[in-house]
């Protein structure tokens, strides 16, 4: 029972058909060779897929953990197998391009897809990611040769990857990473130093692995100029023998223990530079960002295997009522509905923004318009450091009310979902920690643009809010919208009007600000998913009462956040450093 998972495919279904309207998506050059027919099978073969072969990985992942046995990492029982019917079905090109032996179906759908697999087995799901990422990475900035060579075989799944950027000394200050990158004479480099929490650095799922790694040339300026990013394959590619990347340390960590965390060591590695010299990071970010999105549903994922454990659990478990008469099953009792509420709300919110933020993305890469190219772009932009840093907070929060619903009986391993707590954590401290989100949204995604993507994110949901204003079922929602709107816009003045002598206001209240703004946006999704469903039947009655749950329990939180973002740093700054340590 421990590992038993049922992927949400009607609720992504209804999702990507009603809310997000894939329909126009399979109207542009680049996806009319796909249709709701098609893409609602191949999320139906997904949803066997990820509950039949990836879900029961689950549990024997975490009790056996990835082992280093002389010097080579060893996954656990069954992900080799598993991982061969993986690549055998075609999941990890989902979405690259047919050129390169991918099915280029949209990146909506492949969002919706890799929600399954993450919450079927997230240990799991941590490979194919990087395999995505780095194939796009690539493309984007390779050469021709590498491109041939690596991109086959990474959308096959026949080699794996890595993303190597943090060392002992640079964990969110990617600018000081050392590891350092000697030209040879052939137009090749030599890497040596040591990088550490690389996720999948070694593996025994196939026998190449391509790292992509950030270094710096030996004249390089300090500092995130003076990165240059580099492809390490484990395995020479003009010989069959090794590189000299070793795995010194596997991790040992609180969740996730099937995907290995390992420190890498490189020793005069043989290395192809990706992109011009000191552009690393630059180019690097193609791949950080399709990771994030990634990451971002990382959370619904795991928040929605929790929440169908917990609404299971508390229909069948008997606690209370009067003595004399038989006990109540727990889903009778208000504050077990206020949870089960909680979740239900967060996690339907949550998926439904990233798979928005991910049709944006889809917009900006196949629209001929040029101008509706770059709003989507824009959009997306601003939408995923929220996505990554509210989905993974999601994941979490709600994975820790499951254990609440369940009780003792959540605490203990049975049911699995402390595991998913443990699993969930991390999703808020890699891909960039949440707190480096908020810097990231208040500062480069507010700040710098004076707002231009805040008001395509305003306009949006003001184009829906008169879309909708006349259905009746939306009202209660709708004024809870409204209001949450005028918090975040008298907290955006605030920030807008900050001088840069006050950016110690704007970072104090920058992870409030990005909490406000995911309430509001959640609040928005809310509305669309109300808006589009048939109050007769029993989904539509259920979506319309965790929507008005949501706005009632929830939005007016929106007051208290803005309140906070505007208090500015006094407090923070009244201690020093020294006093507040103790
Ligand atoms: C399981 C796991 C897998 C990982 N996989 C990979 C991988 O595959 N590849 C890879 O390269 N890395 C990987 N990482 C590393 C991960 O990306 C880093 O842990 C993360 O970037 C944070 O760096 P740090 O741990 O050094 O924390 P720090 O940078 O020390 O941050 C600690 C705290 O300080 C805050 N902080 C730091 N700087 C600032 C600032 N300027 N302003 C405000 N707050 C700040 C952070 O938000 C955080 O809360 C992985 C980590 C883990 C745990």
């Amino acid at each position: 029972m421990n590992s038993h998972y049922e992927a949400p495919l009607d609720e992504s279904i209804f999702l990507l058909k009603e809310v997000i309207e894939w329909k126009t998506l399979f109207e542009y050059p680049a996806f009319n060779h796909v249709d709701e027919d098609l893409a609602t099978a191949v999320l139906s073969e997904a949803a066997k897929f990820t509950s039949e072969v990836l879900a029961p990985l689950n549990e024997i992942g975490d009790s056996q953990g990835s082992r280093l046995i002389d010097g080579k990492v060893v996954t656990p029982d069954g992900f080799r197998q598993a991982y061969a019917d993986f690549i055998e079905s075609g999941w990890p090109g989902l979405d690259m391009p047919e050129k390169y032996g991918g099915q280029a179906l949209p990146l909506s759908v492949q969002v919706a897809f890799a929600e399954m697999v993450n919450g079927a087995c997230i240990s799991f799901g941590m490979l194919p990611i990087m395999l995505r990422a780095a194939a796009t990475l690539l493309l984007e900035h390779g050469g021709t040769e590498i491109i041939d060579r690596v991109v086959p075989n990474l959308v096959s799944g026949k080699w794996g990857a890595t993303i190597c950027i943090t060392e002992a000394q640079a964990g969110s200050d990617v600018g000081r990473i050392k590891t350092l990158a000697r030209p040879q004479a052939d137009g090749s480099y030599h890497l040596s130093g040591s990088k550490i929490f690389i996720s999948y650095g070694d593996h025994d799922l196939t026998n190449q692995i391509t790292h992509l790694v950030l270094a710096r040339t030996p004249d390089a300026p300090a500092g995130t100029r003076g990165i240059s990013l580099f492809l390490v394959p484990k395995i020479h590619f003009d010989s069959d023998s090794q590189n000299q990347v070793s795995v010194s340390r596997l991790e040992k960590k609180m969740g996730l223990k099937a995907s290995p965390t390992c420190v890498l060591d490189l020793d005069e590695a043989v290395a192809y530079r990706i992109g011009e010299e000191n552009r690393g990071l630059n180019c690097m970010f193609t791949m950080v960002n399709l990771m994030r999105l990634e990451v971002s549903i990382q959370g619904p994922a795991i928040a929605s295997a929790a929440c169908r454990k917990a609404l299971a659990y508390a229909r069948e478990r008997m606690q209370g009522g009067a003595p004399d008469k038989k006990a109540l099953p727990i889903i009778e009792h208000a504050d077990v509905r206020r949870m089960l509420y909680i979740m239900r709300a967060r996690t339907e919110a949550m998926r439904a923004l990233v798979f928005e933020a991910a049709f944006n993305l889809d917009v900006a890469r196949a629209d001929a318009d040029k101008e509706n190219a770059r709003a989507a772009k824009q959009l997306a932009e601003l939408l995923l450091p929220v996505c990554k840093a509210a989905g993974s907070q999601t994941g979490f929060d709600v994975a820790n009310l499951a254990v609440q619903v369940l009780g003792g009986h959540g605490y203990i391993s049975d049911h699995g979902v402390e595991q998913y707590v443990r699993d969930a954590r991390v999703a808020m401290i890699y891909e960039g920690s949440n707190g480096i989100q908020a810097l990231d949204l208040v500062t480069r995604k507010l700040l710098k643009d004076e707002g231009q993507r805040y008001n395509i994110f305003v306009n949006r949901i003001k184009q829906d809010i008169t879309r909708f204003e006349n259905i009746e079922r939306c009202k209660l929602i709708l004024s809870g919208l409204h209001q949450g709107l005028q918090h975040l816009s008298s907290s955006t003045d605030f920030l807008l009007n900050c001088k840069p002598e006050a950016i110690r206001d704007v970072e104090t209240g920058a992870a409030d600000y990005l909490n406000l703004l995911a309430l509001v946006a959640s609040s928005w999704m809310w509305l669309r998913m109300v808006a589009h469903v048939d109050e007769s039947t029993e989904f539509g009655l259920s979506k319309l009462a965790v929507g008005n749950f949501h706005t009632e329990h929830m939005m007016p939180e929106c007051q208290l956040l803005s309140e906070r973002v505007m208090l500015g740093a006094g407090t923070i700054d009244s201690l020093s450093s020294d006093v507040l340590a103790g």
